[in-house]
């Protein structure tokens, strides 16, 4: 059989899959939808932001198999591969500021490996991209034809930058290679398995609430971000995998609200007495964010399911055994939970 030729999923074998991140917040999740419709999955992650918790509910599962590596290492896998999933990457602006080389590898070196799997097993390729590529936008709602407005030096120039190289790489496979390539561009999303202390909005907010601590906004809170719950998101990105698109595609939730705004619906859905409080806006913080979805609806027929106030009740419910509400917290509780921060 020629393995160089993209093999399409056969109706005799179950389409194999390899998740790099596998065993993170979005690739766990990737996993669980792809283990559902059949997929043999294959979770590569190297656990430094991951962790095997939560792909611990496969364990014993014959279709599914975790592999601990690093993905900026020589890859191999026995077998066929039909899809390569790149999820893997470093992508809270905490954890990419404590890991700025490792995040520009996995992002550059990680995806190049990732490509050479993908071409080696005739497999179809997805980067996970982000909306990040826009840096602090110019251009509001965010198109896909937008190039954005990207700070290289600054601190979210690792990450920012590793991806926009990511998604060169993507398409120097595509074009040179014949590679069939996907390129998602992801905007905020939350769910359950995001880690308490990862120091992004949703966990920091529920964790603050939960604990009737301070609510900490950046800034006067006036930034704006659009949230999009985990199954959306996964989901938008299978049918951009099965779909025959290989430029970049946003998947998001277009409903826009500020920083402020959504520090109160946190403090409400929780029933929380926490008060908020203002702490400085990080540098290169982006001013407003939300993606202009018309290509997902147009290509995909994806729109987002669930709303806001549903996803946040879902989370909070996941974070709640974590963030006890009451009673002193361990020390171990208070590094998890970022507490230093606020
Ligand atoms: N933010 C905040 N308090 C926090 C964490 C984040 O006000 O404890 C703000 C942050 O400055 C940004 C927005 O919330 O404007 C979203 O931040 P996040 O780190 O989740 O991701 P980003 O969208 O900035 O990549």
């Amino acid at each position: 059989m020629n393995r160089k030729r993209t093999r399409g999923p056969s109706p005799a074998k179950p389409p194999v899959s390899v998740v790099t991140g596998g065993a993170g917040f979005l690739g766990s999740h990737l996993v669980d939808l792809l283990l559902a419709r059949g997929h043999h999955v294959v979770a590569l992650d190297n656990l430094v932001t991951g962790s095997v918790d939560n792909i611990a509910h496969h364990a014993g599962d014959p279709n599914f198999r975790f592999v601990k590596q690093d993905v900026t290492e020589f890859l191999f896998l026995a077998g066929p591969v039909d899809f390569v999933w790149h999820f893997a990457s470093p992508a809270s602006p905490i954890d990419y500021l404590e890991l700025p080389i490792q995040t520009l590898k996995v992002g550059s070196l990680g995806t190049h490996k990732a490509l050479g799997l993908a071409k080696h097993k005739g497999a179809r390729f997805l980067l996970a991209s982000t909306s990040e590529v826009y840096g602090d936008p110019l251009v509001h709602p965010q198109r896909e034809d937008y190039w954005g407005n990207v700070n290289p030096i600054g601190p979210r120039g690792c990450y920012d930058e590793a991806k926009r190289f990511a998604e060169a790489m993507t398409m120097a496979y595509h074009n040179e290679h014949g590679l069939e390539t996907r390129i998602i561009r992801i905007f905020n999303t939350y769910g359950p398995r995001m880690r308490l202390n990862d120091g992004r909005v949703v966990p920091s907010f529920i964790g603050s609430a939960l604990r009737h601590q301070p609510v900490t906004v950046y800034g006067d809170g006036s930034q704006t971000r659009s949230f999009c719950y985990c199954s959306d998101l996964v989901e938008g990105a299978y049918r951009l995998m099965m779909s025959d698109e290989h430029l970049p595609v946003n998947i998001g939730n277009p409903t826009e609200l500020t920083v402020l705004e959504f520090a109160r619906s946190v403090i409400r859905a929780t029933g929380s007495r926490s008060r908020i409080v203002f702490r400085p806006l990080p540098q290169d913080d982006p001013k407003q964010r939300r993606p202009d979805t018309s290509r997902a609806e147009r290509l995909l027929g994806w729109r987002p399911q669930v709303p806001l106030e549903q996803g946040l009740e879902r989370t909070i419910a996941w974070f709640r055994p974590a963030a006890p509400a009451s009673g002193r917290a361990t020390n171990k509780r208070k590094a998890a939970a970022g507490m230093s921060k606020t």
